[in-house]
Formats: C-alpha cells, sequence, structure tokens
C-alpha cells in the first residue's frame, strides 16, 4: 500500500511499527479509516509540516486492535483505532515550538505533549488528533507526563509546562 494521502504524507507511513513490525504489516485499514487519516494529513499535519518545513516522521499512526492492545499505556477506545491521531517527531525541530503553533490549528481535538519523566525538559513526542464524527467534543489539551494527562490551555500550555520542569 503506497497510497498518498496528502500533498507530504503517503498511507503506508501510518501503517508501521517500530517495535510491532510484523503485527503492523498485517494492518488493513477501511476505506473509512483512510478516508479519516486523509482529513489527518489535510487538516492538522499538512500546516504543521508548511510550519516547520522539514520532513514529520509518524511514530504510530493507526493501529489495529491487535497492534493497540500490544501497546503499554495505550487505551482501549484509542484514537489511532480510527485512522484519528497520529504521534508524530521532528528531526532538528523544537517541539515545544511546533506544539505552540500546533495548538492554535482549528479543527484538531485533542493535542498533547508526551513529557518522560527522565527528560522532562525534551519532549518526546506529539499526539494529535481529530473528530471528524463528533464535533460537539470538548477540545482535549493537555501535557502527558509520568503516564498522567495534565490538561491545559492553549494560553496557558507553557506556564504549566515550565512548572512540571521545575517540579521533576
Ligand atoms: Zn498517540
Amino acid at each position: 500500500m503506497d497510497r498518498q494521502l496528502s500533498v507530504h504524507f503517503r498511507l503506508d507511513e501510518f501503517l508501521r511499527s517500530r517495535h510491532y513490525p510484523a503485527i503492523a504489516a498485517r494492518m488493513r485499514p477501511t476505506q473509512r479509516e483512510i478516508y479519516r487519516l486523509r482529513l489527518l494529513c489535510h487538516t492538522v499535519l499538512e500546516p504543521i509540516r508548511e510550519y516547520v518545513d522539514r520532513p514529520i516522521t509518524i511514530t504510530s499512526g493507526f493501529r489495529s486492535l491487535e497492534l493497540n492492545s500490544k501497546l503499554r499505556g495505550s487505551s482501549r477506545t484509542s484514537q489511532h483505532l480510527y485512522g484519528e491521531a497520529a504521534d508524530l517527531v521532528i528531526a532538528g525541530c523544537d517541539l515545544l515550538d511546533v506544539f505552540g503553533f500546533a495548538v492554535r490549528l482549528p479543527n484538531a481535538y485533542q493535542r498533547i505533549l508526551y513529557l518522560t519523566s527522565t527528560t522532562v525538559a525534551r519532549p518526546r513526542f506529539m499526539h494529535l488528533s481529530i473528530v471528524p464524527s463528533a464535533v460537539d467534543k470538548v477540545p482535549l489539551l493537555a501535557l502527558k507526563h509520568s503516564g498522567r494527562y495534565i490538561p491545559c490551555t492553549v494560553d496557558g500550555w507553557l506556564e504549566k509546562y515550565r512548572e512540571i520542569c521545575r517540579h521533576s
């Protein structure tokens, strides 16, 4: 499968798993899931790609139930199961800066910056999602630290981030 989802993203980039490549190779997203991935690319990932002007690496895109169940700490109702979410890293880019851009994008539902307990000052990756079918859902903007979600606001997330850094 090598279908183009948008200018800079292909379907196969969303069908990988570093730790479970054999399971990932068995994944067959439906047309509806592919449609949602395309929407995710157009509304969220392409604007970020344009902002950073360098390649974006999708570390986790679509997940089958089988793959999702293997991943530690993943939700059983994860949006990755529906083609509505992507985790990403960008080489040579300050994720804090990118997150600051992403939080102000319209049409996105969850935007979560993942921090680790050992290197809080260097966020590991970013989770972004859309909810095409549920417009009335409340957007969740959060930092994830040591397995815990810490909700924040568009204007207050950086202050919260610095607070976490000070206390760990
Ligand atoms: Zn994710």
